[in-house]
């Protein structure tokens, strides 16, 4: 039977920080005690180690079937074990075929069989040819549903139009689930270099105004349609006025950044610009600034990796063809200590960064009332932190696929200690424990 409880000084619960007694009982939180109160179970005390719950990742690409070697359910769901992560939702791209009908869906639970380290829901995707689909797509479990407004850099997942956007919008409001927008809509306001070798070249192809132009266009667009529409990865906080008055207006729209835009600058990128090409990409200090703040007012929701990996090769390391290298950055593993390091310098304290990375992602993907939150009767999704050790990222430490992330050498505070799913240790002292006994989620089965 799985009974035990968790003792430490740091308990982040829904009322602060507190000393206590976690109970966990078959998989779920059965009670927060005071800390000197002995429940009838095991009582292990981790002293000062941070007690918070698991972070829920919305944003990660794992290319599984079709594209595994760029990265697999396995890999992709050990890296997030070792990151503290206890659900993560694959979105519909890169993999083959994309996640665009329930036949897909299909493939993709296929693919999953025996290897999931943690919980993994799923996006589904619309393209122009795949509306047809949606309502069945949507009926067979997928969370929501994802588009781009530009050129995605996969042929199979080719952008929608507005005319597309009207068709889709009312069935996706009538299944009641967010509408992911990839927000990049292309104008005559990029500088094209003839040649694109440094990050500033590849910065000002992709100027902010295709991000405003993007959010205002989907703004317009939902004003006339009782959708929740929610931009994902926001880059440009030029977009923010936008947001703020949408949202004044009542217009249901969430929006997440993501930790590269949080902790990088494009005026620092200097050697090997390909590791940090992103799409939209990483924008100027005071940029990122103002990113922060938005965290700190509200505007922007919550913090999720977009982990999107793909092969060295992809990322063309041994040539100055900056144009062609494959966009995307992988670290779901490092995004807790990378945003901790950075959020404390901010003003930030753990509870925020935790709700930022765990019940706010929780409640955007329809679990925020069985997880995201160390309450009674949630899962016991228990991320154990050492939130104040110092270390460097090396490429020994990364459980994804390929072993390249642009944040090696960074210096990080904070460190994963231990992470439980549904009440068992699945990672401890750096390694894996057990079988993978993560589960797929279907929105509408199973008991969410
Ligand atoms: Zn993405």
């Amino acid at each position: 039977m799985n009974y035990f409880a968790l003792r430490s000084r740091r308990v982040l619960s829904p009322e602060g920080e507190v000393e206590g007694t976690l109970v966990i009982r078959d998989g779920l939180i059965e009670s927060l005690l005071p800390y000197d109160e002995d429940p009838v179970c095991q009582i292990e005390d981790l002293g000062d180690l941070v007690l918070m719950s698991g972070l829920v990742d919305s944003h990660v690409h794992i290319n599984e079937p079709g594209r595994t070697e760029w990265e697999g359910f396995e890999t992709a769901t050990q890296a997030a074990a070792a990151g503290g992560i206890t659900t993560l939702v694959d979105m519909p791209l890169n993999c083959i075929p994309v996640t665009t009908s329930k036949e897909a869906l299909e493939e993709k639970l296929e693919a999953v069989e025996g290897k999931l380290w943690v919980d993994c829901g799923f996006w589904g995707g619309v393209v122009p040819d795949s509306i047809e689909d949606l309502d069945k797509l949507l009926s067979a479990g997928v969370m929501g549903v994802k588009s781009f407004l530009i050129d995605s850099g996969i042929d199979e997942f080719p952008n929608v139009t507005r005319e597309d956007l009207r068709r889709a919008m009312p069935i996706v409001a009538k299944h009641g689930v967010p509408y992911l927008i990839h927000a990049e809509l292309q104008n005559d306001e990029a500088v094209e270099n003839a040649t694109m070798t440094n990050y500033a070249d590849f910065l000002q192809s992709r100027p902010n105004s295709w991000e405003t132009d993007a959010i205002n266009l989907m703004i317009s667009e939902m004003s006339a349609c009782d959708c929740h529409l929610h931009i994902v990865h926001l880059s440009s906080a030029q977009a923010l006025t936008s947001i703020k008055a949408a949202r004044d207006k009542g217009i249901k729209l969430t929006v997440e950044t993501c930790p590269h835009y949080l902790t990088l600058a494009a005026e620092n990128i200097h050697e090997n610009p390909n590791l940090f090409k992103c799409c939209p990409p990483i924008r100027e200090d005071k940029n990122r600034l103002a990113l922060w703040q938005a965290l700190k007012e509200g505007l922007i929701d919550f913090i999720v990796s977009d982990h999107s990996p793909c092969t060295a090769e992809l990322k063309l390391f041994d040539s100055d063809n900056l144009e062609g290298a494959w966009g995307g950055i992988a670290a779901l593993q490092f995004d807790l200590p990378l945003i901790w390091t950075e959020a404390r310098l901010q003003g930030f304290d753990l509870l925020e960064v935790n709700r930022l990375m765990s019940a706010s992602t929780a409640d955007f993907i329809g679990l925020g009332k069985v997880k995201g939150k160390l309450c009674q009767g949630y899962a016991a999704d228990i991320l154990v932190f050492n939130d104040d050790v110092e270390y460097s990222i090396s490429s020994e430490m990364i459980r994804h696929k390929n072993k390249f992330t642009p944040y090696i050498g960074k210096k990080v505070r904070g460190k994963v200690e231990r992470t439980y799913l549904r009440g068992q240790l699945i990672f401890s002292d750096d390694k894996f424990k057990g079988l993978p006994s993560g589960q797929p989620i279907l929105k509408g089965k199973g008991g969410y």
